[in-house]
């Protein structure tokens, strides 16, 4: 047996095999041929070619109910049936979610289900996941985390501070912990709440894309609510990912947590800009690092600008009081 043929002929194989992909990738599907048999219209009478009676909207499809019918319309409610199913639009997610999520935005509507009820369904189900996998840690409180430490720098801050005005320390840091106390409910309320966390996450990061993205070759100058709904399809794409990485990680280590590691998400990013805004692999990985890089440093200063709005608001609080 010729070893360089059999390596050759697989070599053929696999790039036609990566060829028929990568042209599924770009155009997945097409649209059915229109039905060319007569209907009676069930609501109206009205007899027609085509899909859809052209009177009152009803769908040709609209006959006798039968058991599969039934089915059909069980699992619609849920996202499960009919042309724009859900783990349909998952799985196009899964393996061309920068082409799908071009596709959507372009206007091809019908095949995919809304983003916005999926995020929701898809993080649903994923907190379920986390905490039914035994192995799989919930990280719910970081956020929550990070605003202790913000209170905990203060705090130090206040055991120094000048006490010759006639006030303790104990007093400013309860002023300080009294204007906090709304903030941490918030805080706590999105670490608990994955729906409302990831669409800050993504809303914020939504602002650093469309400056770097502002125009592309693919996409041309995107409206801001373009961006917003391409996150949304991001978000879940990421969700189904961690799902995935923490399935992996408990099979094979026996533990995770619940936060996917950064550069599986950079990664992620990066796929799905290139295919959705078309600039080169180069130019991708770079405008992709600078939104996190500009991210990172917004946040950073964000943290930096309420320690001290803290510190100077307790000191006035203390001091009107
Ligand atoms: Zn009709």
């Amino acid at each position: 047996m010729d070893i360089g043929a059999v390596i050759n002929r697989e070599a053929v194989r696999i790039k036609g095999w990566w060829r028929e992909f990568r042209e599924w990738q770009r155009t997945p599907m097409s649209t059915p041929p229109l039905s060319d048999s007569q209907t009676a219209c069930l609501n109206c009478e009205e007899s027609y070619d085509g899909d859809f009676c052209p009177r009152c909207g009803q769908p040709a499809t609209a006959q006798r109910f039968t058991f599969g019918h039934v089915m059909r319309q069980a699992l619609d409610v849920w996202g499960l049936g009919g042309r724009k199913s859900m783990p349909r639009t998952i799985w196009h997610l899964i393996w061309r979610p920068g082409y799908m999520i071009y596709d959507y935005l372009k206007g091809h509507r019908q095949p995919y289900f809304s983003p916005f009820k999926m995020l929701f369904l898809v993080s649903t189900a994923f907190a379920i996941f986390v905490h039914l996998l035994p192995g799989a840690e919930a990280n719910v409180d970081t956020e929550s985390a990070k605003i202790e430490s913000i209170e905990r720098v203060v705090s130090d801050y206040f055991k120094d501070y000048d006490k010759g005005k006639g006030h303790t320390s104990e007093e400013y840091l309860q002023s300080a912990q009294r204007i906090m106390r709304p903030v941490r409910k918030v805080v706590y309320w999105l670490d608990t709440t994955d729906v409302a966390m990831a669409i800050v996450f993504h809303l914020s990061v939504t602002l650093f894309v469309m400056r770097i993205f502002r125009t592309t070759p693919r996409m041309g100058r995107a409206t801001a609510v373009e961006h917003f709904y391409a996150q949304v399809f991001i978000s879940s794409q990421l969700s189904i990912f961690n799902a995935l990485s923490i399935l992996l990680l408990v099979v094979f280590k026996g533990h995770a947590t619940a936060d996917m590691s950064p550069w599986l998400t950079y990664a992620l990013y990066v796929l799905d800009f290139r295919h959705l805004y078309g600039f080169g692999w180069v130019k991708t990985i770079w405008k992709t690092l600078l939104v996190f890089l500009l991210y990172f440093i917004v946040m950073l200063l964000l943290v930096f600008l309420s320690v001290f709005f803290l510190m100077y608001s307790a000191v006035a609080l203390t001091e009107v009081l």
